[in-house]
Formats: structure tokens, sequence, C-alpha cells
């Protein structure tokens, strides 16, 4: 039986991630040291422990920064946390995504409109703290479909009629899920705002990992559990039939799960390092997978 390895045409670091990767290495060389980072700089425990190991703390609040640099990480931060920081007098970097940027400034723009913001999105996640903490109105953090059922089910009727809505997502969600969320929205208030998308890098990945389980049996995603794209990635293949497992890291990767399979797809969420991808395809080779050339 041959055996085969699929490799997904676009994986691994995202722009948002390799800008705020630069910016790391950036403050290690020009100082002054040390480097602080607010929260993980990508959700990666590989690259958190690298970097820690160069002498970058990881501190949960800014107050934690004594002296040095200190990094927003990708996902962004709220107001208060940037006010906070600038009364410091520490260097500071922001490595917020630009995406993220732009997804703060909309949810502004919104609420100057006087529009309720609905916000597609896991409570608790950094980039949704930091996009809640840039307006003063409450923002209604809509987990599932079946929350946003509930959230309109505790409108009043007039209120849908009548009230002024927007809605946003975070920006490493599942594609399909956000446009039918954004779809039932649509139909159930009258006067909405829409601009509810995930990022480029996010939809590009989960698109080609759907090629990858239409034609592999098996795909492995490389990605840490906190990752939140990696785990859409996940979920992604699948949906589209394939079994699929996240693997944080291909040293503890389970051979036995080859037992029978012929046909495996690799792929990697924006924060998984490439050095791990090819640490697995090396795991790969061993039990007899040859990679082929991707021809899309
Ligand atoms: S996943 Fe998208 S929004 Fe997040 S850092 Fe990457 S490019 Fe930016």
């Amino acid at each position: 039986m041959r055996k085969i390895v699929h490799l997904a045409a676009k994986r691994g670091f995202c722009s948002g991630v390799v800008r705020a990767l630069d910016a790391v290495e950036r403050a290690l060389k020009e100082g002054p040291l040390p480097v602080y980072v607010l929260h993980e700089i990508v959700h990666n425990e590989h690259v958190v422990a690298h970097l820690t190991a160069r002498g970058v703390r990881f501190v949960n609040e800014p107050e934690e920064a004594e002296g040095g640099t200190l990094i927003f990480s990708a996902h962004g931060v709220s107001r208060a946390i940037e006010e906070r920081a600038a009364a410091l007098g520490v260097r500071l970097i922001d490595a917020t995504c630009p995406i993220v940027k732009a997804l703060h400034r909309k949810a502004e723009a919104f609420a100057a409109e006087g529009r309720k913001i609905i916000l597609f999105g896991k409570k608790g996640h950094r980039e949704i703290e930091g996009v809640v903490g840039r307006v003063d109105s409450d923002v209604a953090v809509i987990e599932s479909k079946e929350a946003l059922a509930a959230y309109l089910a505790s409108l009043p009727e007039e209120e849908k009629r009548n009230g002024l809505f927007a809605c946003l997502s975070q920006t490493t969600l599942n594609a399909d899920d956000v446009a039918e969320m954004r779809g039932i929205l649509a139909s159930s208030l009258n006067r909405l705002a829409v601009d509810a998308e995930v990022c480029f890098a996010t939809r590009d990945r989960q698109n080609a990992v759907r090629l990858l389980a239409e034609q592999c049996e098996f795909v492995i995603i490389v990605g840490s559990p906190g990752s939140s794209n990696s785990r859409r990635l996940c979920e992604t293949a699948s949906a589209a039939g394939a079994r699929a497992i996240l693997l944080s890291d291909p040293e503890k990767f389970d051979p036995s799960l080859l037992d029978g399979v012929s046909s495996v797809g690799v792929s990697s969420g924006a924060s998984a390092p490439e050095e791990l991808v090819r640490e697995l395809l090396g795991v790969l080779k061993r039990h007899g997978f040859e990679e082929v050339p991707d021809e899309r």
C-alpha cells in the first residue's frame, strides 16, 4: 500500500504572528531590557518556551514590567490596558495585528453611532477582551448559534424592529459559522450593520484544510489547544469528513493512529512554527509516508 502525505498549501504563521515575533526580536536587539510581553505573544507553547529561554518575560498585567520594554501581543488589548501601560514609563511596542486593530476601530465607530454591538467570539479570549474594552457600551459576546438564538429570544420585538445593532466577529472563528450567524442576525434585526468576518489568514487556512480533508483519510493539525484558529482547523477537517487531531508536539505523536491509514493531510495553525510541521513530516516518513507535491 502506497502511503502518502499531503501538506496544506496555506498553513502556519500568518502575517500578524510574523509581525509580532519580529517585534520581540527587535526589542531583544534594541532594548531596553528586559523585554516583557503581555500575555502569550501568540498561542503556542513552543514559541513561548523558546522566547522565555532567551530572556523574554511573559506577564499578565502591565504593571509587572519593571523598566525595559513592554510588548502587546498580536491579539490586541483594551483601552484601559493601553492607558495603564503608557503610565509606566517603559518602552512600549504594540504588536497588535493590524486586522485586530481594524476590528477595534470598527467597534469604536459602531458604538459612536449608538449601535448595540453583537460580537461573535469566545468569552475570555484576549482578542475579545481587547475589542470589548474599546467601547464604553455593553457588548453582547455570542459564542455559538445556540447562544445567538437565546440572545435574540431575549430581545423585545420593538427593539428588534427599531433598535440599532452592529455585528462583528473574532478573527479566528469558523468562517461558515460566522456566515450562518450573520445571516440569522440579518433576518432577525431590521437595523443591523454587518461587518462580521474572519481574517483572510483564517479563511485561507480553513479552505486549504477542507481540500486536504477531501483527499486524505486522516488530518493532523499542528497547533496548541490554546490556539483558536488551530482548533477551528481541526473542526473544519472533521466536518469535511476526515478523522482529525490537533497535535501540539510531534515528538508525542502516537504512531498507532496511522494503523490502516494510507493518506495523511498535514496543516498547522497560524501560531505554529514550521519546524514542528517538518518534525512531524520526519515522523511520518519514518512510518513509510511519502510527501506528495501540492499540485493545486
Ligand atoms: S490570525 Fe488573522 S487577525 Fe490573527 S494575527 Fe493572524 S492575520 Fe492577524
